[in-house]
Order: C-alpha cells, then structure tokens, then sequence
C-alpha cells in the first residue's frame, strides 16, 4: 500500500512541475511582447545591448581628433592577458628636450576577455567599452586594432 501511495503522490509531483512550467509558457504565449528572446538578426538595425554590456575596448576620440591617451602603458600593465601593447615616440621640442608621446595603441580583441581591467587602469579616462557585438571576420588578424585613430593626438593638458 505503501509503493501505491508513493507512487501517486510522484505522479502528483510530477504533474504539478508540469503545470508550473506551462504556466509561464502559458504566461508568455499570451504575453509576447514580454519576451526577451531577441530576434537576431532580423532586429539588427533596433538592437540596442544593456548598459552594461561590454562589447570591446574603444578609444573615444572627440571631433578635433583628439584622444585622451598619453602612452602611460598603465593599460598594458593592467591587462592580465597581453591584449594591448603601447608603442611610444619621441617628439623633438624646441628646447631640445625629448617629449614621449603615443605612436600606437594595439588592441588584440582576439585575446581580450572584456575584463575591464584596462579601462578601470587609465588614469586619463581614455578607454571605454563598446556595446559593439558583431566581431565575426574571416582573418584572426582583423581583430587586432590600432585604437588612436590616423592623424590623432592627445589632447591638450593629458601629455605626460
Ligand atoms: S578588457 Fe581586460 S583583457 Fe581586454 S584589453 Fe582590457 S585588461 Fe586586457
Ligand atoms: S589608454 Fe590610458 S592607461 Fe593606456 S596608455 Fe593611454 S593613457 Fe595610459
């Protein structure tokens, strides 16, 4: 008598998880705009990713071209996985003193685990991340980025 009532109360169990799930199934099928299951990539041009979203290291330059990046290498140092490499220059001044300034700032996103260890290092606020998502390219190497843009520079009072 015993198993029969085990096995019922089993079937009971079992029917109630059932109903549980369907509910939310239930919930949902008449609820759609609910649904957070993206419809990608029909929604390409509407997606927008949440706030927190870390997508890849930018350098945020503003319409002078200029960026915040000094060449401090605090970012490279930071980075546990060496995705980023700075390479420096020297400037020549009038005086006849040497000036140390950013000649390439390389990103290796291939490598990158979004961590933000970088972004948190800079103490000039010159990295941010990107909600940028989409990185699928046919060569490893178009992953490797030079973040300060052609022609750019640091802008003023951020020299080190
Ligand atoms: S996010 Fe992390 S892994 Fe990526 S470059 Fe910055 S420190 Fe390195
Ligand atoms: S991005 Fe920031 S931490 Fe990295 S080299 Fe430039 S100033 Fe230094």
């Amino acid at each position: 008598m015993n198993e029969v009532s085990e096995y019922i109360k089993d079937v009971a169990k079992g029917v109630k998880t059932l109903l549980g799930g369907l509910s939310v199934t239930g919930y949902y099928f008449f609820h759609p705009k609910e649904i957070i299951t993206q419809q990608y990539p029909e929604n390409r041009g509407t997606l927008k990713m949440f706030d927190r979203f870390r997508g890849e290291v930018i350098m945020p330059h503003n319409e002078k071209n200029e960026h915040r990046c000094n060449g401090c290498s605090s970012c490279e140092l930071a980075c546990p996985n060496g995705s980023i490499r700075i390479v420096s220059k020297h400037l020549l001044l009038e005086n006849g003193k040497k000036k140390k300034i950013i000649d390439q700032h390389i990103y290796n996103l291939s490598l990158c685990t979004l961590c933000n260890a970088c972004v948190k290092a800079c103490p000039t606020d010159a990295l941010k991340m990107s909600q940028e998502f989409e990185h699928a390219t046919f060569g490893r190497v178009e992953l490797i980025k030079v973040l300060n843009k052609t022609g750019s520079v640091v802008m003023e009072g951020l020299e080190e």
